[in-house]
Parts: C-alpha cells; structure tokens; sequence
C-alpha cells in the first residue's frame, strides 16, 4: 500500500500512538481535585505547553477543541459575538481568502447571515495561488467598522504558503484581527502566533489523532465560548476535555517541532515525485509551482488523465490520493482553489494532490509514478483508438 494523501490525514505517529494509549491508562477528568484529577490535568497541561510551543506561543493562549473545522467555526463566530459589547469597535467587516478551507468559507457565509451589519467580503488570489496583497490593502481601507481577516499560512490543495507576515502588517495598520488557519502549515515551516489574534490547528494533520484540535488566541482578542456548559478552558469551551486526543496532538506536535531532518526527507520525495512527472510526461501542469510551496504537497494535472479515472486506477495499484475536484450526486464540481487560480475547468477536473508525510518512502513515490505512467499511456492508447 502507498499512502499519498497526509493531507488529508495522516497516519497516527508510533510517539503519539504511545501517548494516546498512556492518556488512557491515566484516565480521570482534568477538573477534578483528587490525584487522578491531577494526574489527568498533568497530562493535559503538558500537551497544550508542547501544541503552544509548536508555534511559539503562550501556553494559556490554547483552547482544544475537536479540530480544526470546530475552531474555525468558533473562532469567526466568537470573534463577531465577543466583540458585539465593543460598540464602535465590534467587527463589521469579515475579508476572508477565497481558498480557505470549507470550514472557514462555510462559517463566513453565515456570519453574514446571522450577523446582518456584518459584510462577508471573499479575497481574490493570484494564478501562483497567493493572496493579492494589494487587493486586500484595499479592501481594508474601504468602509468602517473593525475588520476580521482569515488567511490561511499554506493551502492544503496545493501547499503553496501565503505572506502571513505582510497580511499581519496590514490587518495591524487599520487595527483588524487576523485568524490563521494553520492546518496543513504546522511542522512543515516555521509559524509565529505574534503575527495573528487567532490560529488554527488540527492533530491529524500532524499525524496525531483525529477528533482533536485547538483555537489559540490572543489575550484581549475578542471571544465568545460557542459551547456553554462546565467551566473547562477557563469557559471558553465547555465540555470535558478529549485527554487521550489532547497527548497525542501534544506528542505529534513535539515530533514535528524539531522535525528538520524529516522535512528535507519529504522534500527530497516531493522532488523526486515532480521531476519523475515533468520527464515522463512534460505536459504535466504543477500548480503554484512557483511559489513557497509546504514540502508535503504537490497538486498537479496530467492533461487528458480525468481525475475521477485516474484515483481508481491509482488505488488499483495501491496508492492512495486526492482529487482536485470532488464528485457529488454524480456531478463533478472543480476545487475552489483551483477555481480561483483562474485554472480552467478542463484542466482543474484533471488536478490530483500528492501529499507526503512522516511515513511515506522513495517506494511510494516510485509506483505513484509507475501508475500515473500507465494511466497516461492507457489514455493515450484509447484517444488513438
Ligand atoms: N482547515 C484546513 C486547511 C484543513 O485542511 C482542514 C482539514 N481538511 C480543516 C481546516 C478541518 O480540520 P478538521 O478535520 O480537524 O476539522
């Protein structure tokens, strides 16, 4: 089996596997003030310091909460409500990059509404997939009223990294608020949680497991909790905590924070994966390739090789990726990234996602590009025919 999709997610690390099973033994509720409470608190207390450490930040900045797609929804809607008793300053303006995750782009739509004074304003990017800074400088100018941005620091269909530092100096320069959605970013570059009020992060990404991630968020930012109850997580997300979930991510993220050697071990893959596509088939499009692009990722097209056709072929021979487009009720709907890009639909339909992680090997990469090889031929075979 050749698994080319840490995308989408990865595989639990043996370290975090370890740690999950050891939470478990451990057992006991975290609010708890007898021994088993406290030895249920130590386990929590040393993940979040080590998921906080991941991004240089402060341990009492981190809210866990079930993933990534929970913070993003808490984070937009908490901003919105939290900053409601600021008056003049509440948020009234929500810019948002057009190739934000589902989770970020979804929760925004309803921002608007919900939230009727609140305009939902979505950022154009350029053909390389980068957010156009220009365009957002302008938009921040225009209208009154706090602005909320979200950027997300690398996108997880084509891995390319966005200017998180130039956002931040803009969003700052008219008093905005920046949510960094830090999914498929983490330990893979470097990412600084100075530069923003809220940052996103997910444990299965991170080859931690799934069902656990946090919210971190500036002292002062405004937020309101989405989930009211108990008072875990100083209130800001009741609920009792998933412990065995929170150790693994705090394992993952220890794994990956000095992770250097494993990075240039997956880029020298991704390389190697590229320039095997480009000499066999040079009319393959790489997309944002050139830009920063994380390590991991390569989202590429072979023209004539139609995605859908292609995943079967593919997990025929027993690699596993992702589609640039995804099929629902039998219609094929093209990536909005890719949409974005301006990537015409013809070439977009044929967009695979190669995502490379701790476990993936030369032998992955390799049949990865035996089978896209034949596929290739096999549709040429048939245009001939
Ligand atoms: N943001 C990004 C950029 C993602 O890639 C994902 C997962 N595909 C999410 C958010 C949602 O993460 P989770 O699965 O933890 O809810």
């Amino acid at each position: 089996m050749h698994y080319l999709d840490h995308n989408a997610t990865s595989p639990i690390r043996p370290e975090s596997l370890s740690a999950v099973t050891h939470a478990l033994a451990v057992g006991g509720n975290p609010l708890s003030v007898h021994a088993k409470g406290r030895a249920a608190r130590a386990v929590m207390e040393d993940a979040r310091e080590k998921v906080a450490g991941l991004v240089r930040a402060q341990t009492d900045t981190v809210i866990f909460t079930s993933g990534a797609t929970e913070a993003n929804n808490l984070a937009l809607f908490g901003a919105i409500e939290g900053s409601l008793a600021e008056g003049e300053t509440r948020i009234t303006r929500v810019f948002v990059s057009a190739i934000e995750h589902a989770s970020v782009l979804a929760t925004a739509d309803r921002l608007a509404e919900r939230f009727p004074w609140v305009r939902v304003v979505r950022l154009a990017v350029t053909a390389d997939g980068v957010i156009d800074l220009e365009g957002l400088r302008v938009a921040l100018r225009e209208g009154k009223g706090r602005a909320l941005v979200a950027v997300m620091a690398a996108n997880n269909e084509t891995g390319v990294v966005q200017p998180i530092a130039e956002v931040s100096r803009l969003v700052r320069e008219v008093s905005g608020l920046l949510l960094v959605d830090a999914v498929p970013a983490a330990g893979k570059i470097d990412l600084d949680f100075a530069l923003c009020d809220y940052m996103v992060l997910s444990a299965h990404k991170l080859a931690g497991p799934q069902g656990v991630g946090a919210l971190l968020v500036r002292e002062g930012a405004p937020l309101q909790p989405q989930l009211v109850g108990g008072g875990q997580q100083k209130g800001l997300r009741a609920g009792c905590e998933n412990l065995s979930g929170i150790a693994g991510f705090g394992a993952a993220a220890h794994a990956v924070a000095d992770g250097e050697g494993e990075r240039a071990r997956i880029a020298h893959l991704r390389e190697h994966f590229e320039t095997g596509l480009k000499q066999a088939m040079p009319e393959t499009v790489i997309f944002g390739a050139g830009k920063a692009r994380l390590c991991s990722t390569s989202c590429f097209a072979i023209p004539g090789v139609a995605a859908e056709t292609a995943l079967i072929g593919l997990d025929l021979d027993g690699v596993m990726m992702s589609s640039g487009s995804t099929c629902s009720s039998g219609k094929v709907s093209v990536s909005h990234v890719l949409a974005a890009m301006g990537v015409e639909e013809k070439l977009a339909a044929c967009a695979l996602r190669a995502s490379f992680g701790w476990s993936s090997t030369m032998e992955d990469v390799n049949a990865a590009l035996r089978s896209l090889i034949k596929l290739r031929e096999r549709g040429r075979g048939k245009a001939a025919a």
